[in-house]
């Protein structure tokens, strides 16, 4: 099985009539040298952590001694305003809530990074209590998500350093919309075009972590990113497409990322990290460090 595009993991399942989370699956046995039940075996593990990062970050106290996270997830999941939805405000309170426990050092799943462990967690979690879908078919739709990683990581990347956050929340958001699509009933196109969109709506976002901690925005990015994931697939369950295909908006992903000053790849050098105020808070965080001294002025 070959997984390096999207027309290959499409064409491997077309020409074994087979569908898309079983090649991933096939890749897994082949490459990893895995049993099938194993990574059920994991991926029921891999849920369970997630679930638990969501469900006690909404429980437990979230505060960084930086003081840069504090409690979004909580606040989102008591309040009792909804600007669009009581459903609404949950997919981001829990996306927040699973952050904000990785920020709190609690145990999470690098899905695909640590800054971006609230992603995931927060679309599987919504899908299973508020769409009723098994855990059957959420684990098929962590497999899809592997695979949706897996090229975007082999022809872009997946790291902030590399790529800038839209590789790091870019990518686990396309991740989440891929499943959330499958999940509901879409097909394959309707699938990678979810992927398309997420990925063209996430497009040149920056890495700009303030004084160089993985909170502040990382916290608020992973509960952006479930909304665009949540929008590309509902525009892609609506028939809507991308128009550009999915493996060209990968390719694009890695342009981007390539074309990134290092300023903007989680050095904390530009962007909100550079910011007067971001810079006072790395001050205090940090008093050995002086302030950032730009050459040129900040873009
Ligand atoms: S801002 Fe940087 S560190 Fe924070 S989530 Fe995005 S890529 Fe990760």
């Amino acid at each position: 099985m070959r997984l390096e595009s999207f027309a290959s993991w499409r064409g491997a399942a077309e020409a074994h009539q087979i569908p898309l989370w079983r090649v991933v699956l096939e890749y897994e046995v082949h490459q990893k040298g895995r049993s099938e039940a194993e990574i059920w075996a994991r991926l029921e593990q891999v849920y369970a952590v997630m679930r638990d990062a969501v469900e006690s970050g909404l429980k437990q106290p979230r505060q960084t001694p930086s003081g840069l996270v504090r409690d979004t997830g909580k606040k989102l999941y008591r309040s009792p305003l909804h600007v669009v939805s009581p459903e609404f405000s949950l997919l981001i309170a829990y996306a927040t809530a699973a952050k904000e426990t990785n920020a709190c050092m609690g145990r999470v799943v690098a899905a695909p990074t640590a800054g971006a462990s609230g992603i995931l967690p927060g679309i599987y979690t919504f899908l299973e209590k508020h769409h009723g879908v098994s855990l059957q078919t959420i684990y098929e739709a962590m497999l899809i998500g592997a695979g949706v990683g897996l090229i975007i990581e082999q022809k872009a990347s997946i790291a902030g350093a590399v790529g800038g956050c839209q590789a790091e929340t870019g990518t686990a958001a396309a991740m989440g919309a891929a499943g959330i699509v499958y999940a509901l009933g879409g097909d394959t196109n309707q699938i990678f075009e979810a992927v398309a969109l997420t990925i063209m709506n996430m497009l040149g976002l920056i890495c700009d972590p303030v004084a160089g901690l993985v909170e502040l925005p990382c916290v608020k990015r992973n509960a952006s990113a479930v909304v665009i994931a949540a929008a590309a697939a509902q525009m892609a369950l609506a028939g809507d497409t991308a128009i550009i295909p999915v493996d060209e908006m990968v390719i694009a992903m890695g342009e981007v990322g390539a074309a990134m000053d290092t300023r903007f790849k989680e050095t904390a050098l530009g962007g909100t990290a550079a910011t007067p105020t971001a810079q006072a808070i790395a001050q205090r965080i940090y008093p050995e460090l002086g302030t950032i001294r730009h050459e040129e002025p900040p873009l």
